[in-house]
């Protein structure tokens, strides 16, 4: 069995002072890593009928495809404003200073469809909040939320308590 954790680097104090960033990158640039950590995330949603990956800009849409693939389900990208074409939903959420906004189409998920939405990685969970707010403005039933990441000295997993939470490496 392949070390994940033995694929993320951890930066001090990115991006700013206090802060241990935990970087994927080394995971996302060897085959058997990628490869496994897709297989993880896909995992604990084998066999139950997932009709969409969802995924917000731009971390997440570097598991997103691979899973949708592995589990059978169309991809369905959240973005940022101004990045959509057609109508969209939006939710905006509060961060430590300030807030953002994140966007789907309208059309994007069709009421009832089953759909897992997946992120690199789990902190306070507000991205994630925000995703599932988005998608259940379309009508989705939400399965689960998986991440590839999860840092459970922060509240992220309460935050999301209504959902069921699935996280490959646990720090
Ligand atoms: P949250 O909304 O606070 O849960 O933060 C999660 C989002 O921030 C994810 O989309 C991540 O891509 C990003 N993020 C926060 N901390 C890290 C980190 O240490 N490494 C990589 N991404 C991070």
């Amino acid at each position: 069995m392949i070390d994940l954790k033995s694929f993320v680097r951890d930066i001090p104090d990115y991006p700013k002072p206090g802060i241990l960033f935990r970087d994927i990158t080394p995971l996302l640039a060897s085959p058997e890593a990628l490869s496994a950590a897709t297989d993880a995330l896909a995992e604990p949603f084998l066999g139950q009928d997932i009709d969409v990956i969802a995924a917000a800009e731009a971390r997440g849409f570097i598991f997103a495809t691979p899973l949708a693939m592995k589990l059978n389900a169309g991809f369905v990208p959240i973005r940022k404003p101004g990045k959509l074409p057609f109508e969209f939903h939006t939710h905006q959420y509060d961060l430590e200073y300030g807030s953002d906004e994140l966007q789907v189409h309208t059309d994007s998920v069709q009421p009832g469809q089953r759909v897992v939405i997946v992120d690199d990685l789990l902190a306070t969970g507000g991205t994630m909040e925000a995703c599932c707010r988005l998608l259940e403005k379309c009508g989705a039933e939400i399965v689960g939320c998986s991440f590839l990441i999860h840092l459970t000295d922060l509240v992220g997993e309460a935050r999301l308590a209504p959902y069921r939470v699935e996280s490959v490496m646990k720090y």
